[in-house]
């Protein structure tokens, strides 16, 4: 029977409920549980596919095509483990399968109410996520006494009622302030989000307190006593230098008593790996530079699962990835060289709109000339075709029809119809409207035999990336491509997914999101490679 972590958040927004449940997750994990994560977002969007990544950040890709929130990359990331479209849902997925099935009848006539269809259907799921785990740790996205987190405190209490009372852990993270003026850490904040809590039926049975400052014994007695918690379960969580040392610092801060004693089972997680690696982000051996060419560089959030992989990369080559963040609006004004400098090796990530497009060009084309080693993904990768095409075949005009729907040579284009992982045949134009129409999760790809590709990947037949993009590589420029030097290395379906270049150290561009199936103890292939030809050209 599957045992409910919940973790809820109090005070304010921004403390790291996320890397709190997937640290708790990973020590669960290491100690040889099977493991599961749930988040719920509160919001009302299906799903945060459509949401500006300023807004939002980055929109994660599960294998299984779901656009969800970052925190399931963090999951992955933490606990090593892929996970699917039911790992996430939020009101308005909750509310859409309400109303579609009060649509269809139902519900016999009944008067549909919050409590208890809303409640039951967020119950559903959250049994359904728990698919004969032995753990499921469920984050509940916003803070304590927010209007729209209400019916999903109800769902939590209802399945505290409805399970024997060691199945289920409340674990609430909240703030403890420290307030300059009086030179003293408050404890007020905490208490008051736990009354809140309770208030509605909800008992936390241990506290996560994140806080700038060492919090003193006396403290940490007076939140055991006002807010009814066992006095071991309350957990200091300062601030960390690297996220992957959470669940080190909660282990020394005792954590796994409350665990043990909670769930009455024997918790003795296995960290030694884990700490070695740890080790390896805090204190590198080696250091390279790599040029991180884009766009939304005022938000690196929309980057989040690529920067995390760089650093599990780092981690594996006991190196330090600096990002040299470029801003491609910036060289189309200045010129490349001057941005990126003398940067190990050159990334263009993936990205809509042609808004600092010429700048990317611009980047690559100084990546291909002066030999350094570059990595484009998805739109990267489309890039480096349209500048091959234009600089080295001599199509002036060539372009992708996100950016010139008119140009003569469409190197990147709308293709009409493909067959989506389910094997059904999925139609596409022009007229699609905006959400659904992209090729989305994940799918299979061959590399050519002694590419760089291969040489990443190693010589299986087959291998699986995920996929967010809408426009694809055209085929018929295959040919004039390799005969001027660019080969289609990567194949998936008569679709194109990589190019690299002969005549170049390392170039490579890959259709996929390679950054979504990095983990910490499993980095990506490729992009540890290309973190290897950065420190080789260093
Ligand atoms: N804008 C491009 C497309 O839709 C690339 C998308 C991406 O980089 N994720 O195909």
């Amino acid at each position: 029977m599957t045992k409910f972590i919940f973790v809820t958040g109090g005070v304010l927004s921004s403390l790291g409920k996320g890397i709190t449940a997937a640290s708790i997750a990973t020590i669960l994990k290491q100690s040889g549980f099977k493991v599961s994560m749930l988040k719920i977002d509160p919001y009302l969007n299906v799903d945060p596919g459509t949401m500006s990544p300023l807004e939002h950040g980055e929109v994660f890709v599960t294998a299984d095509g779901a656009e969800t929130d970052l925190d399931l990359g963090n999951y992955e990331r933490f606990i090593d483990k892929t996970l699917t479209a039911k790992n996430s849902f939020t009101t308005g997925q909750v509310y859409q399968s309400v109303i579609k099935r009060e649509r269809e009848g139902g519900y016999l006539g009944k008067t549909i109410q919050v409590i208890p269809h809303v409640v039951d259907e967020i119950k559903e799921r959250i049994y359904a996520a728990a698919d004969s785990h032995d753990f499921l740790i469920i984050e509940l996205g916003g803070t304590v006494g927010d209007i729209e987190g209400l019916p999903f405190m109800e769902s939590l209490r209802a399945i505290r009622h409805e399970l024997p009372k060691t199945n289920t852990m409340n674990i609430h993270v909240s703030l403890i302030p420290y307030i300059k003026a009086a030179g003293e850490l408050k404890t007020k904040p905490t208490q008051h989000s736990v009354q809140e809590l309770r208030r509605i039926g909800i008992m936390p049975h241990m506290l996560v307190c994140r806080t700038e400052r060492e919090l003193p014994k006396n403290l940490k007695d007076k939140l055991a006593l006002s807010c009814d918690v066992e006095r071991t379960a309350i957990i200091e969580a300062g601030d960390a230098q690297s996220i992957y040392q959470v669940p080190l610092h909660f282990i020394k801060e005792g954590i796994l008593t409350p665990l043990s004693n909670h769930f009455n089972i024997k918790i003795k997680p296995n960290m030694e790996r884990w700490d070695t690696l740890v080790k390896n982000i805090l204190v590198p051996q080696k250091e390279v530079t790599i040029a991180f060419v884009g766009k939304y560089l005022d938000l690196k959030e929309s980057y989040k699962s690529l920067i995390e992989a760089l650093i599990h990369c780092g981690a594996h080559l006991n190196t330090k990835v600096n990002i040299h963040w470029c801003d491609s609006e910036r060289i189309q004004d200045v010129g490349a060289y001057d941005i990126i400098g003398n940067s190990d090796a050159i990334l263009v990530a993936g990205g809509f709109g042609h808004r600092g497009a010429r700048g990317k060009l611009e980047a690559i084309k100084y990546a291909r000339e002066n030999k350094v080693p570059y990595l484009g993904i998805c739109l990267g990768m489309q890039l480096a075709i349209i500048e091959y095409a234009r600089n080295v075949l001599g199509l002036e005009e060539a372009n992708s029809i996100e950016f010139d729907k008119d140009t003569p040579d469409p190197v990147i284009y709308l293709i009409d119809e493909f067959i989506d992982q389910s094997g059904h045949k999925q139609l596409r134009t022009h007229k699609s409207p905006m959400g659904g129409t992209m090729r989305l999760g994940e799918y299979p790809f061959e590399p050519l035999k002694d590419s760089n590709l291969q040489k990443a990947y190693g010589n299986e037949k087959i291998y699986y990336e995920r996929h967010r993009h809408r426009y694809e590589a055209n085929p018929a420029y295959k040919e004039r491509l390799e005969e001027a030097g660019m080969t289609i290395t990567g194949q998936s379906n008569g679709l194109i997914e990589a190019v690299e270049i002969k005549d170049h150290p390392w170039f490579v561009g890959v259709q996929f999101h390679p950054e979504f199936t990095s983990h910490l103890e499993t980095p990506n292939p490729i992009i540890l490679e290309f973190v290897k030809q950065a420190n080789a050209n260093k």
